[in-house]
Order: structure tokens, then sequence, then C-alpha cells
């Protein structure tokens, strides 16, 4: 199947730029949530907010209007069937990839959207760092072995590398798997201190879960939780990734449910961290250029 007949075109940033080395794709899936499903309508209202505030970086000091973006689109998925909209994440997000050399962003959709991401790209990352208030390691929830709330533990079993920021919420299964695994966990207890050891990187996927945030900063989620962490906090240790890693390859935004918002803050803050993400990317590349 050609794979662009199965993307719908819209515009990221208002800002449409062919040759933008930042590409982005919308995933609306929203198939296994079970708190408050609704995370299929972030994508747009994503695009939406970021239309309409600067596009600057406050981490990098860096302006990327001249930048822009290369949409690809929101992927359409089939209504219901896991296994289908997941085969077809993992085989349009290895077109693209083929297709784009440099940072691609994922708007969700719910995270088990990041399991067929991640294996898309399994061979062009070293460690998956996630952001989350769970760890999204049961075996199985509610009789299904494959959603958003098991997606992590797949992927470590496939053998991914994961460093895992922010948790506050945990099951007792979750923590006897975790034990032992190559999953490092900074709880958002460590994080608040500053306690974040990110050495060894490599090449990094990072993936949020905007539940991560505090609940009063980030209302718009499928699964609130609280204490959690601050814009600043985040930003801290998100420019600390770009620092010491040798490339972010991808960034994903999830769980992030429109319908539950207020004031749209919570689309507003995730078009922020796009921004703010590339930034850091686009100033990453001038400082290698420079060496
Ligand atoms: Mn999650
Ligand atoms: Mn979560």
């Amino acid at each position: 199947m050609a794979w662009k007949t199965l993307l719908l075109s819209y515009t990221f940033a208002c800002l449409e730029n062919e040759e933008s080395p930042i590409a982005v794709l919308g995933i609306p899936l929203d198939v296994s949530s079970t708190y408050r499903p609704g995370s299929r309508y972030a994508p747009q209202k994503i695009r939406d907010a970021a239309c309409n505030i600067e596009l600057y970086s406050l981490a990098a000091g860096t302006v990327i209007e001249d930048t822009g973006f290369k949409d690809y689109g929101d992927l359409v998925l089939p209504p219901g069937d896991v296994g289908i909209a997941l085969d077809r994440i993992e085989f349009v997000t290895k077109s693209i990839v083929k297709e784009h050399a440099g940072l691609m962003v994922v708007l969700g959709g719910e995270h088990l959207l990041t399991y067929s991401v991640v294996r898309a790209l399994k061979n062009n990352i070293d460690t998956l760092v996630v952001f989350d208030a769970h760890l999204d390691a049961r075996n199985e929830y509610l009789g299904s072995t494959l959603n958003h709330a098991t997606f992590l533990r797949k992927l470590v079993e496939d053998g991914t590398k994961v460093v895992h920021i922010g948790s506050r919420a945990y099951s007792k299964e979750e923590l006897e798997y975790i034990s032992g695994k190559d999953v490092k966990v900074i709880g958002v207890l460590e994080a608040l201190k500053g306690e974040v050891d990110l050495n060894d990187l490599n090449k990094v996927y990072i993936s949020i879960d905007m539940d991560v945030f505090d609940p009063s900063i980030a209302p718009g989620v499928s699964n609130p939780e609280p204490f959690g962490l601050n814009h600043f906090e985040f930003m801290r240790v998100l420019k600390k990734i770009f620092e010491k890693s040798s490339e972010v390859v991808a960034l994903d935004i999830v769980e992030l449910n429109p319908l539950v918002d207020v004031g749209d803050v919570t689309s507003i803050l995730a078009a922020k961290i796009v921004i703010e993400a590339s930034g850091l990317y686009l100033k990453g590349r001038e400082v290698s250029r420079i060496k």
C-alpha cells in the first residue's frame, strides 16, 4: 500500500517547510483508553495551539520560525482494531524515517502508539526516555495484554533500554517486574531534587505522557495523578537529555485529552513542548556543526 495515502494532510504551527529537519506526524490512536477516552482529538488541538503561540524556544534561546515543520499529517486508523492500527503505525513511521533525516515529532493519541513507533525505530535508537506518572508495565489490564497500561513492559521484553522519569503511581506487579530489568526509574521525588542521572543515553527516543505534569498544570489528560512535575522542572530535565544524548531521534506527546481540558491549557503546553524540543534540537545541530 502506498503509505502516503494513509495520511490526512495538516500543517503544524501554520508554517510548512518541506525542507525542515523537524517532521511532525499525528497518530490519533484512541482504542484502549479505560478511564477517559478522547486522546484522538489531541493532534488537531496541539496544531491549533501551535499556530497561536510564538515559535521561540525558551530553553534553547532560539527562534524557529525560519525552520518551520514538515508535517506529514494525521495517520488514518481503523476504528476498534488494535492489531491493524499498530501495524499501520509501524509501517508508516518506518516509511517516514527512510524519507526524512532529522527529528520526528509524533502527536498522539494514547500511549500504546509508542510501542509501534519505538519498534519502527529500534535500529535508530539506544535508549527510550519516558516521562510518565505511571510505569505502564502491567502484564495485562482488564484481560487485555496490549494497551496503554502494558506497552512499556512489551518494549522491555523486546530488549528496549528504558529511563523512566517522574513516576509516582505503581502497582505491586509493576514494581516486582521492573526490579532487575534494564529500566532506570527516576521517580518524581528524585526528579524534583535534580537527581537525574542521564549517562550513556546515546541515541534517544523521548516519550512524554502529559500526565507526568501535575494535574493543576495539565488537567487535560486521560489518567490524572496528583503530585506531578511543573513546567520548569520538566524543562530542566528535557534540556539535560538533549545535552547528554548523542542525538534525539524522535519525541512523542501522548495521553493528552482535549475533552477534559480546561481552556486548552494542556494543548498549549504540548505545543510549547514541541517548540522547546525543536529549539533544543536545532541548537544541538549548530553545536555539532561548529565542532
Ligand atoms: Mn503512559
Ligand atoms: Mn500516565
